[in-house]
């Protein structure tokens, strides 16, 4: 039997947007790997009719809730209470609990008695499931009615949610699942336009290997994400390794890499196997470049430094970019670029120099330059290539996608070499 679950997490800060729901992703992911689809989520306040709406109506569609957040031992935290009450059960004190509590609070050292209100936690619903907490003190708990309706309440902690999601709720769900999975890869693509990824892929834009796709635009470029639901394990790898190579090869050059790799580690790799290195030359990214290089465990041996030329007078002095160029072309344009790769390259002696000059507003523009132009320059080894673009977002996109272009003009010219 194949059964959908509800997901509902509790909390203002939630809601504030103070902290970032992530338990709903990884319970997401966790029960997408053994086939359990998410059919709904719902972010809730600590409010006990609010909890209690969300819990019934979800209970009503699907007949299978998890719960996260507010089991602990604040006056916010409550959970507990209200959904023992949804299901008309008393609350009573669980002695094994309660003995729990008290030895772990002497266990961590924090002298005195356990304060009476840690005791709210040793407060089970009759007839309800009590879930071990090995990671913390509020335990989890399951509650089923008549109709074999059930909601499992987790604590909001997320490492705690995360073990008891291992240990308790991937194991039990997959023992009434159906033995299929939800699984998902992806191609990372890099300097083509979603339209002109969907015309390249021609009849497989919608479906590869009978697998949907997806168009997931980002800063670094399109992902292309493929899904297999409702296949046994071994043949949904099969399809979507099968669907993957496809993908690859019919987008070619634009596709950068699979799953989460990085365009940073991709550069490294190449320059690694070919025995390259790399210095930096930055003025718009101020830095970014090699943030996101030195981002990757082992690029040192690869990035060997670099240069943030933001002024024109470290452009000159530093790089040796000339000051007639400067003055005739601007600091923005082709032949700033060049000569700061160029002379990055030489400073430092590497075998590829980068040089990245534009725009990155808000101020700034001007009617041949707006906003967003960038320019970037790569030597490898004495052969210059300069691509100038105008990049569209605020100042933090288009220096991301200014050093996007930047890596990915480096791992073409690697690869072309
Ligand atoms: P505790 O025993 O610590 O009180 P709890 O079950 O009551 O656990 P909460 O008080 O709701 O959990 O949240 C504990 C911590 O976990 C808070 O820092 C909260 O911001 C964080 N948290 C709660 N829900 C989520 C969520 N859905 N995603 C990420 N973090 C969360």
């Amino acid at each position: 039997m194949s059964e959908s679950v509800e997901i509902v997490t509790i909390g203002d800060e939630l809601l504030l947007g103070t902290t970032i729901d992530t338990n709903a992703v990884f319970l997401a992911r966790a029960l997408g790997e053994i086939g359990v689809p998410i059919a709904r989520r719902a972010t809730v306040a600590d409010d006990p009719d609010e909890i209690t709406d969300a819990v019934r109506q979800a209970l009503e569609r699907t007949g299978g809730v998890i719960t996260t957040g507010g089991l602990g031992p604040t006056a916010d935290d409550l959970t507990r209470p209200v959904l023992a009450r949804l299901f008309g059960r008393e609350l009573r004190e669980d002695p094994a609990i309660v003995a729990a509590l008290h030895a772990l609070w002497a266990s961590r050292g924090r002298g005195g008695a356990l304060p009476p209100s840690n005791l709210q936690q040793a407060l089970v619903p009759e007839g309800a499931e009590v879930l071990a907490n090995a990671q913390g003190t509020a335990p989890g708990l399951k509650l089923t009615d008549a109709q074999g309706r059930w909601v499992i309440m987790l604590p909001g902690v997320p490492r705690e949610l995360r073990h008891m999601t291992t240990t308790h709720i991937v194991p039990w769900l997959a023992s009434r699942g159906s033995g299929t999975v939800l699984r998902s890869r992806s191609v990372r693509t890099t300097s083509i336009a979603e339209s002109a990824l969907a015309e390249k892929l021609g009849p497989m834009k919608r479906e590869v290997e009978g697998l949907p796709l997806a168009y997931l635009p980002g800063h670094d470029g399109v992902d292309l994400r493929v899904t297999a639901r409702g296949l046994a394990a071994e043949e949904s790898t099969r399809r979507l390794d099968a669907a993957v190579a496809r993908i690859r090869e019919t987008v070619g050059i634009h596709a950068y890499a699979t799953d989460g790799v990085s365009m940073a580690s991709v550069v490294l790799d190449l320059c690694v196997a070919r025995g390259d290195t790399i210095a930096v030359a930055e003025s718009c990214t101020g830095g970014l470049l090699g943030a996101r290089l030195t981002e990757v465990p082992g690029s040192s041996r690869v990035l060997l430094g670099g240069v943030i030329a933001y002024s024109n007078a470290v452009k000159e002095q530093e790089l040796g970019v000339s000051a007639d160029d400067l003055e005739q072309f601007g600091a923005v344009s082709e032949q700033v670029a060049v000569q700061m790769a160029r002379g990055v390259r030489g400073m430092i002696g590497a075998t590829i120099g980068v040089g990245i000059t534009g725009i990155a507003g808000p101020d700034g523009g001007t009617p041949d330059k707006p906003v967003g132009t960038v320019w970037i320059a790569i030597d490898v080894r004495g052969e210059t290539t300069a691509r100038v673009a105008i990049y569209i977002g605020d100042r933090a996109e288009i220096r991301h996608r200014a050093t996007q272009v930047a890596m990915d003009l480096i791992r073409r010219a690697l690869l072309a070499s």
